[in-house]
């Protein structure tokens, strides 16, 4: 077990520093073959550069050529990378179902990233965690269509109503791939109201530490993949209070 921990870990990290390549290039429609380079002075890096966290402490948070700071964003996302393939291990102890969970929770941290920093969701990353949501539930034996419903639904009549301004359509196909990897529509629902208190509560923090100002947006994708995730670790509580409360 001590092993397959330390290899989901590490193979995290690798998927984080591709994860840091698909932000950096996504938004801009570029492709992501060929190798990458410094954003300041366009140096392509060597193979040694491209190790993650450990080529991040080896140039010391900064280029070899230019000297210019590579920035926090890298390690963090590096390491938020790893922790969610073991979160994926956590869950799923089964190396088929763990994995397919891992890929999904990956491209959901990559997508809320590109959110964050672009207010912008692509289909180009939307439509494979959709896909990669519903096998890990298929394989898992959690899947369940009508979370998925609740996911369209939910999010379709608010960009119907709102022709499109509260929202963008890219949120409807998130909200679908997180109906599929939460399970029925009694854990959606769950997991909505989660992501609003969560949602709340950080807009609350970014308010008061003056991190945003009040009116600003703020991207609502990391919000519902946070609100996947406190759902997935807590669902047989979730589903006790469903049967408890509700009688469902
Ligand atoms: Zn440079």
């Amino acid at each position: 077990m001590t092993f397959t921990m330390i290899l989901f870990g590490v193979i995290g990290l690798c998927f984080g520093s591709f994860g840091s390549v698909l932000i950096e290039r996504i938004p801009h429609g570029k492709s992501f073959g060929g190798r990458s380079q410094c954003s300041a002075c366009k140096t392509q890096l060597r193979a040694v550069e491209l190790i993650p966290l450990l080529s991040f402490l080896y140039l010391r948070g900064a280029c070899r050529t230019c000297k210019t700071r590579i920035g926090y964003t890298y390690p963090f996302i590096e390491i938020a990378s790893g922790l969610v393939f073991l979160a994926a291990l956590y869950l799923r102890p089964v190396p088929t179902q763990a994995i397919a969970l891992s890929l999904a929770l990956w491209l959901l941290l990559t997508i809320s990233i590109i959110d964050i920093r672009t207010h912008f969701i692509s289909d180009a990353m939307n439509i494979p965690f959709v896909l990669l949501a519903i096998i890990a539930s298929i394989l898992a034996q959690t899947f369940d269509y009508t979370g998925i419903i609740v996911g369209v639904a939910f999010f379709g009549a608010q960009w119907l109503i709102s022709r499109g301004k509260w929202l963008g359509s890219g949120d409807i196909i998130l909200g679908a791939g997180i109906g599929a990897l939460v399970g029925g529509w009694e854990r959606m629902i769950a997991c909505l109201f989660l992501t609003y208190i969560i949602g709340a509560l950080i807009a609350c923090i970014l308010l008061l530490t003056g991190a945003i100002k009040r009116g600003q947006y703020v991207a609502f994708g990391p919000f519902l993949a946070l609100g996947a995730v406190v759902t997935l670790f807590a669902h047989t509580r979730i589903d006790r209070f469903i049967s408890l409360y509700l009688g469902l």
